[in-house]
C-alpha cells in the first residue's frame, strides 16, 4: 500500500508519458505504451529466412542469419526514437530499442546459438561528439534480455571517412575499405558473432565491417538492426 502511494507520488513528481500518444500509465522502463508498441511497423524478418535484409547481403557477405525489427519510415515512433538516440543525446531510447530487439531475438527460432554481440563501431570523432555509440546502447539492451556478452572493442574504426551521404554505392564502398580493424582475433575466433547497428540502408558499412570479421578463423557472422529502410 505504501509502495502504491510512493509510486503515485513519484509519478506526480516525475510524470512518465508515452512518447507517441502521451498516455501516462506506462512503467518507468518503457518509452511507449502497449498500444503504441503494437502499432510499430514490425517487419517479421527475424523469423523469415531469405528476408529482404538477407538479400541485401547476398553475394557480399557469408552470413548465418540477418534481419531487422522494424521498417524505417521518415516519420513515426521508430524514426523519433532513433533520432533521439543519435541527435538528441538520449541514451535511454537506445537501451529501450535494444531491449525490444532482444525480446524479438529471444522469440525468434533463427538466432538461438549466438555467442557475442558486437556493435558497429562509430568513428572516434562522432562518438566523442555524441558521447556514446548508439549501436553499443542497442547491444546493451539486447544483452540485458538475452544474457549474451557484449564485446564493444572487438572491432574499431581506423579512419574518418567524411560525409558519406553524397557518394554513390561504389564510392561509398571504396571509401569504406580499410576502415575497420579487428583488435583481438582470439576474442572472436570460433564464435558466432551478432553484428548490430541502428539502421540498415545500403548495408555498405555493415558489409565492410562484416568482411573484416569474417577473416577471423572459425568466426560465424549474423547481422541485425533495429530498422531497415528498404
Ligand atoms: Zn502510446
Amino acid at each position: 500500500m505504501i509502495q502504491d502511494y510512493w509510486q503515485a507520488f513519484r509519478r506526480f513528481l516525475f510524470p512518465h508519458y508515452c512518447w507517441c500518444c502521451g498516455a501516462d500509465h506506462i512503467s518507468d522502463e518503457q518509452l511507449l505504451c502497449g498500444i503504441c508498441l503494437q502499432q510499430l511497423p514490425a517487419t517479421g524478418f527475424l523469423d523469415i529466412p531469405e528476408n529482404p535484409v538477407e538479400r541485401v547481403f547476398y553475394g557480399r557477405l557469408r552470413l548465418q542469419q540477418a534481419g531487422a525489427l522494424y521498417y524505417y519510415t521518415p516519420a513515426g515512433p521508430v524514426h523519433d526514437l532513433i533520432t533521439a538516440v543519435k541527435y538528441r543525446r538520449n541514451p535511454q531510447a537506445g537501451l529501450f530499442l535494444g531491449c525490444l530487439l532482444g525480446h524479438a531475438l529471444k522469440h525468434s527460432n533463427r538466432f538461438h546459438d549466438l555467442d557475442l554481440l558486437v556493435p558497429l563501431p562509430l568513428n572516434a570523432r562522432k562518438e566523442k561528439q555524441r558521447g556514446y555509440n548508439q549501436a553499443t546502447l542497442i547491444c546493451k539492451g539486447i544483452s540485458q534480455v538475452l544474457g549474451i556478452p557484449l564485446r564493444e572493442k572487438a572491432v574499431s574504426r581506423v579512419q574518418f571517412t567524411g560525409s558519406q551521404t553524397r557518394h554513390n554505392r561504389l564510392a561509398r564502398w571504396q571509401n569504406m575499405e580499410n576502415v575497420f580493424r579487428v583488435n583481438d582475433a582470439a576474442l572472436v575466433s570460433n564464435k558466432h558473432v551478432l553484428l548490430v547497428d541502428d539502421v540498415i540502408t545500403t548495408g555498405a558499412t555493415m558489409e565492410a565491417c562484416g568482411a573484416v570479421l569474417l577473416e577471423v578463423p572459425g568466426l560465424r557472422l549474423s547481422i541485425v538492426s533495429v530498422a531497415f529502410t528498404g
